[in-house]
């Protein structure tokens, strides 16, 4: 409800635009981030600096968190300084993607401290995080759904999982593997293309109208790949580290994924070339050196 009390931690790519998203909903909202540089555009809007995650959780009543790796989210949650360390907060409701193992680890350590881990990754993209137009994986017990619901809907739409912690984290790993795998499919098909003579810009559209179109041809192509731009919003580290999570996740169920495991170490390959900053659509840049064409519309 709007004027009750939050806060968020990390404010970077997602979290900005999410803290925002709050700020305009009416939500009075604490904030802390590491980068300075992420924290100034949010306090000229109306937020309120905190020195540590601690002093977020000690000012608000339910703590949002939008942070990069599963290390960074446990040490936030449960370190020195971290969200378990405040005096107030009863929910910490984390957005970033984890994977299973530190969500159900970080919810059993707050839960200590009786906090309420709310384990809510979300999909789509940058864009996704300014319009409002997310999709929002939520797994928690029911009565604790009812609360942070409202609160979640800011970003986009809810899906409800389940009651067990780490059990959306699992959705959410298994969609940005297919995502990854997308793009490198559909950048080789283009490098394809482009070699035997196609515009690619004819390609893309041929296939956004036919049975290959997916979300790289729909959305990434036509934003960061023909334009030559690769400023897509999600860093191949990012993506790196959830597809490693979801093979991990897999191989710990007993899940063979062939497919996943190539398209994890596509990625490394992409870091090891454009580095952990670049964007992840410098994947199809790699498929453009093998190929020794470029895909520009
Ligand atoms: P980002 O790197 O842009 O932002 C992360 C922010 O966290 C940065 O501002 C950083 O300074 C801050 N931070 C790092 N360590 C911190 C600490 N110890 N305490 C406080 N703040 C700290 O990353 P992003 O792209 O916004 O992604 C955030 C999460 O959302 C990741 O888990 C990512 O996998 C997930 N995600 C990203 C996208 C996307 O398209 N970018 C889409 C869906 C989900």
């Amino acid at each position: 409800m709007p004027g009750e009390s939050l806060g968020f931690i990390g404010l970077g790519r997602m979290g900005g635009p999410m803290v925002g998203r709050l700020l305009d909903a009416g939500h009075a909202l604490t904030v802390f981030d590491t980068s300075e540089q992420a924290v100034q555009p949010l306090l000229a809007r109306g937020a309120t600096r905190a020195g540590s995650a601690a002093e977020v959780a000690s000012a608000a009543d339910i703590v949002l968190a939008s942070l990069p790796t599963p290390d960074i989210v446990h040490e936030v949650a449960l370190g020195e300084q971290g969200v378990a360390e405040g005096s107030r907060a009863k929910i910490l409701i984390d957005l970033s993607t984890t994977g299973p193992g530190v969500a159900s680890r970080v919810a059993q350590g707050l839960a200590e401290r009786g906090i309420q881990a709310v384990d809510a990754p979300v999909s789509g993209g940058v864009k996704g995080a300014r319009e409002g137009t997310l999709a929002v994986m939520i797994s928690c017990p029911r009565p604790v759904l009812e609360t942070v619901e409202p609160i979640a809907q800011a970003f986009g739409r809810v899906f409800y999982v389940g009651e067990k912690p780490g059990l959306a984290q699992v959705v959410k790993l298994g969609n940005n593997m297919l995502a990854a795998a997308a793009l490198l499919a559909s950048s080789e098909a283009l490098a394809m293309g482009v070699k035997a003579g196609v515009d690619p810009q004819v390609m893309i559209d041929i296939i956004n109208a036919g049975s290959g179109r997916n979300s790289a041809t729909q959305d990434k192509f036509p934003r960061a790949i023909l334009p030559g731009t690769f400023d897509f919003g999600f860093a191949t580290a990012l993506s790196y580290k959830d597809v490693r999570l979801c093979v991990d996740e897999a191989e710990a169920l007993g899940v063979p994924m062939v497919l996943g495991s190539l398209v994890r170490q596509m990625l490394a390959v992409t870091q090891a070339k454009y580095g952990a900053a670049s964007d992840f659509t410098s994947m199809a840049r790699v498929i453009e050196e093998w190929a020794g064409v470029e895909i520009r519309g």
